[in-house]
């Protein structure tokens, strides 16, 4: 019996030192390599899209990534995610951290570790002006959002009675809306509005005050990677303090842009 305990104790152990080298050290392998992958998407104006003059990818997530990368002393890789495929991307080390409009939510929690929040939006809808004015208007009916996403999963609950078809991305679900194949497209205010900003008709459409849920986001890292969430959290709780984390949301936010939001929180610690 002794010796049976003895050799759970050595599996659990082995297991644990085993979990603790997958997370690895972020901070000092991407210092090493001098360079951080960051998985990034590449089609969400402001957060991050394609220049179209400079064709690189640049928003307000990327932004961040390159204000910690710069304190890191390392360049800056960015590699394209969907929604659906940013968490499996870090977990297999395909890329070292996640600035993609990722909203924190416990479940999510289980499998990576979030920074501390740097923005805060909230969950509505894109519709053809005037269809909609209660959410009972979309009983029923088709609505347009992305795979793997917690938009998915709020309109589910929100109106269960709905068809909620997900695409890979949400301009492929807008595109959806604008050839009448949904009645509405759903995820945080922020992306909608920077989708209906571009669009060549954005006269159109309109977003209801309508809002079914709190979506604040965080930088996704690996788990038990402890150091680089440090590191993460102490520079940008700097950058707030420095004022340079409101200079990235004016940039991309402030009255003179066409995104325009008020900033309606500080980055602080989690409690
Ligand atoms: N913030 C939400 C999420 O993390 C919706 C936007 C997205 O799909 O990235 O799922």
């Amino acid at each position: 019996m002794k010796k049976l305990v003895t050799l759970f104790m050595i599996m659990a152990l082995t297991g644990l030192t085993a979990k603790a080298a997958l997370a690895g050290d972020t901070l000092a392998d991407a210092k090493k390599k001098g360079v951080l992958v960051v998985g990034c998407k590449d089609s969400l104006p402001p957060f991050g899209y394609i220049d179209e003059k400079s064709r690189q990818i640049v928003g307000y997530d990327i932004d961040f990534v390159n204000a910690i990368a710069k304190k890191m002393g390392v360049k800056v890789e960015l590699k394209p995610v969907t929604s659906a495929s940013r968490m499996p991307q870090l977990q297999e080390g395909h890329i070292d951290i996640i600035a993609a409009t990722m909203t924190k939510n416990a479940e999510r929690a289980k499998v990576i570790d979030f920074s501390s929040t740097y923005f805060f939006t909230g969950q509505k809808f894109i519709t053809k002006k005037g269809s909609v004015k209660t959410l009972k208007d979309l009983e029923g009916k088709k609505i347009g959002t992305a795979k793997g996403s917690t938009s998915e999963q709020n309109v589910k609950k929100s109106i269960p009675s709905a068809t909620v078809l997900s695409f890979d991305d949400y301009p492929q679900a807008f595109l959806a809306l604008q050839q009448g194949k949904v009645a509405a497209v759903t995820t945080d205010e922020a992306i909608l509005a920077g989708i209906l900003a571009k669009a060549p008709n954005k006269a159109l459409f309109e977003i209801p005050a309508l809002q079914i849920s709190d979506e604040p986001y965080g930088l996704g890292m690996r788990k038990g990677d402890t150091n680089f969430v440090n590191f993460v959290n102490k520079t940008i709780i700097e950058m707030e303090k420095t004022g340079e984390a409101a200079k990235i949301f004016d940039k991309w936010f402030g009255p003179s842009t066409q995104f325009h939001l008020d900033r309606t929180f500080k980055i602080t610690a989690d409690k």
